[in-house]
């Protein structure tokens, strides 16, 4: 070895070893492994905003039929999900692109339109892989408080500046249940510079009934720099598989394509995605489930007098005092939630809603920390 070698990080771009890097939900494996489990079954994890049910059913018989040409290479434009897509949305297959998850769409946006001389504008604390994708080719990062845990649209539209390039909305917002209505996105969007890209990440829409969903579709319609973000992660059950999508006007979806990997979707994914899209018994079961289990939940804090955030979501924050304690008691019994202290919110816990079951353990163990941490 040469003594003046230089080092992994002397060679790389100088803001990579500033990055942050995501904290995911605890894996069930690895808890059980922690604790000295061997049976990882007794384990529940509610923090990752993954659907109890398990995966859509369709989804999986797709699956069985296609493994059988798993040898093949997918068709990296997914023609037959985004056919799908087309006429489920009305709209034109070329205003669609899918990606490993919105996650991985996130980062093509960030391809496309940041680096060093661009910023982004979201709150303080929406999802954060926004901030993480900025961090990643170094752009700016402008966060505006949230008012009573809720993107505050006006100040977001305040808060541009001529670098801004992408604002990011999610609605819901994870990890706050949160969400902004139909008249207050169209007036953000009324009158909005023509410089700046509106993401607006909609990865919980298809819990909420379709009365209540606001419609941003429009907006892309409408041609308006506007990029849709969706996922079969959440209300489809997919997340292990790594699907989503973005609807954005086709001059932008062009764009994205440019930085797409040619496979980056999976054909197992696709298939199951467009199985998953029929499957409205399972959507509605999911609804159900999650309506039922965020009533129970709540009520629940209530009766333990714990301040929590009413959620549009799969998910609830609740307020426990010191939430990574909380966390790492009811962890010791098996159930694992997620601490909110990298969102800036050390007092809080978010809780996905389990099934009927999962949810009354969840109960008990948050109980059992709570008198044990407080007292
Ligand atoms: C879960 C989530 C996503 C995306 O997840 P993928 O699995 O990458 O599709 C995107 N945005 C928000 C707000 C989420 O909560």
């Amino acid at each position: 070895m040469n003594d003046q070698a230089m080092t992994f990080n002397a060679l790389a771009r100088p803001w990579i070893e500033g990055l942050g890097t995501y904290e995911p939900g605890r894996p069930i494996e690895e808890v059980a492994r922690e604790l000295g489990l061997a049976d990882a079954g007794e384990i529940i994890k509610l923090a990752s905003n993954e659907n109890a049910l398990g995966p859509s059913p369709k989804a999986m018989a797709a699956i069985r039929q296609a493994a059988k040409q798993m040898h093949q290479y997918p068709d990296g434009g997914a023609y037959a999900l985004r056919q799908a897509l087309s006429r489920k949305l009305g709209v034109p297959p070329d205003t669609i692109i899918t990606g490993a998850g919105s996650n991985e769409l996130i980062e093509l946006i960030g391809h496309v339109f940041l680096d060093h001389t661009a910023e982004i504008v979201m709150a303080d604390r929406a999802f954060v892989a926004y901030k993480l994708i900025a961090a990643m080719f170094g752009a700016g990062v402008i966060a505006t408080p949230m008012v009573r845990f809720t993107h505050d649209l006006k100040a977001m539209k305040k808060a541009i500046t001529p670098k801004t390039r992408v604002v990011f909305i999610a609605n819901p917002n994870n990890p706050t249940g949160t969400m902004v209505g139909q008249g207050d996105l169209d007036a953000f969007m009324n009158g909005i510079a023509d410089h700046v890209i509106v993401v607006i990440d909609e990865a919980y829409i298809e819990l909420l009934p379709p009365r209540l969903q606001p419609d941003c579709i429009r907006y892309v319609r409408e041609g308006r720099k506007v990029i849709i973000l969706r996922t079969f992660s959440k209300t489809y059950g997919l997340a292990g598989l790594r699907i989503g999508y973005a609807i954005a006007p086709a001059a932008c979806i062009r764009l994205l394509n440019k930085v797409r990997q040619p496979f980056n979707t999976s054909a197992m994914s696709q298939i199951a995605a467009v199985a998953a899209l029929d499957d409205d018994a399972f959507v509605k079961e999911t609804r159900d489930m999650t309506k039922a289990g965020l009533k129970f939940l709540e009520s629940a804090f209530r009766r333990m007098d714990l301040e929590y955030v009413p959620s549009s979501a799969n998910f609830v924050m609740v307020k426990v005092g010191n939430g990574r304690q909380i966390f790492e008691h009811m962890q010791r019994s098996g159930v694992i939630v997620r601490p909110m202290d990298p969102y800036g919110l050390p007092e809080y816990i978010r809780i996905t809603v389990g099934t009927p079951k999962q949810n009354q353990r969840c109960l008990v163990a948050l109980r059992a920390a709570v008198n044990a941490v407080n007292s």
